[in-house]
């Protein structure tokens, strides 16, 4: 068997393992704090599920081996500044932004990009955190700890957050999913919603903004472009080198999911357009205990994370895919009896996007 290491061992690399056994690739998760060297051939694949990792005798080992896909990639989209320099150069249109270097005070910012604006830490923020916004209008100023550390980004006044992945293999061929819709809730994905008849039409626009970026960079693998509707425009929020929660419909609603095309995209196998199989609704569990009766919803397609359970954290999704409205409708009816109450809005949200 093919063998493709995967740095980081959170539930990317474990859906990457479970997708790679029907191809009879090998895929095995590194955790980024594996203390000991590994037994690497010189044929094997590496990839990631994480833009960053510590130094330590596994990491760089896997980052160093020639076998290492997009190795210098990395670092360049997991800081947020020298990302969106990377769009900038590009001309893929992203919200209005600039450095918080030090020395930058809140007025200077708010020049530029209005008040109030959003304060981005440049690395390792995800889920919401290391963000904060600055109300310059009533004198609130960027605290010390964040000049140096974090951009500042205009408010976008979003209709709708939408994300395309799309992957793009050793020759430049490129192939995406249909967009899917997107609910955050405090800067944390809750669920999507894909394909959606009325975002439809900017799917080429989104396909060719992730296309050069792919190809501008010389990708390799599935990439994801999370972005933000405003009127019949899209505007780039960030993208992931890497398998992306918004894709996570892929298991349920396309013949090949995003964790299939990636390993099939790095290991040099064939590719192929996406055969979408109906509208898939996807619901991520956050801070729940595993509850057995949503086995008992039919059409829900539960993975479960196996993590400990903590508020704010992503345990689990369910994705439901079904062509037939009264099918989805009925699911989620079910759903919303078995999940915390905080999860109304969000079966709201989906019934409300399921259009007619
Ligand atoms: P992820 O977990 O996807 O990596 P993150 O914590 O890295 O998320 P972002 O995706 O940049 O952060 O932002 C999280 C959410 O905050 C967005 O999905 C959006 O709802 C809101 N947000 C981010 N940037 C802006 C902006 N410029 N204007 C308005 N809302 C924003
Ligand atoms: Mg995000």
């Amino acid at each position: 068997m093919k063998r493709v290491w995967v740095l980081g061992a959170g539930q990317l690399g474990t859906m990457l393992r479970y997708s790679g056994l029907p191809l009879a690739l090998e895929v095995i998760p590194i955790d980024i704090d594996h203390p000991q060297e590994l037994p690497l051939g010189a044929d094997d694949i590496i990839t990631a599920e994480r833009e960053q990792w510590p130094n330590g005798p596994a990491t760089n080992q896997l980052s160093a081996h020639p076998g290492f896909v997009n190795g210098g990639i990395f670092a360049r989209l997991a800081d947020r500044q020298t990302q969106k320099q990377a769009l900038d150069e590009l001309g893929i249109p992203t919200s209005p932004w600039l450095p918080a270097a030090v020395g930058l005070s809140a007025a200077t910012a708010a020049a530029k990009l209005g008040s109030p604006f959003l304060l981005k830490r440049r690395t390792g923020a995800y889920d919401g955190r290391g963000q904060i916004w600055i109300d310059a209008d009533s004198g609130e100023a960027i605290p010390e700890d964040w000049l140096g550390s974090a951009i500042a980004e205009q408010k976008i006044p979003f209709a709708d957050e939408v994300s395309v992945i799309g992957v793009r293999d050793s020759a430049g061929l490129t192939y995406f999913y249909p967009l899917s819709l997107n609910l955050h809730v405090n800067g944390i994905l809750m669920a999507s919603l894909a394909p959606v008849e009325r975002i439809a039409s900017l799917q080429d626009q989104a396909e060719k903004m992730l296309g050069r970026l792919m190809d501008g960079i010389d990708y390799v693998g599935v990439m994801a472009m999370e972005c933000f509707r405003v009127g019949d425009k899209l505007l780039v929020n960030e993208v992931a080198p890497r398998v992306h929660n918004s894709g996570h419909w892929t298991l349920a609603g396309s013949h090949m999911s995003q964790f299939e095309a990636h390993l099939r995209a790095v290991a040099d196998l064939p590719l192929t357009p996406f055969v979408v199989k109906g509208r898939t609704a996807m619901i991520n569990l956050i801070g729940t205990a595993f509850d057995r009766r949503w086995l008992n919803v039919a059409g829900a397609e539960v993975w479960w994370y196996d993590k400990e359970v903590r508020p704010g954290r992503k345990v689990g999704h369910i994705n439901l895919c079904t062509d037939s409205h009264q099918q989805m409708s009925a699911a989620l009816a079910l759903l919303a009896e078995l999940l915390p109450a905080s999860y109304g809005p969000v079966i709201d949200w989906l019934l409300g996007n399921l259009g007619d």
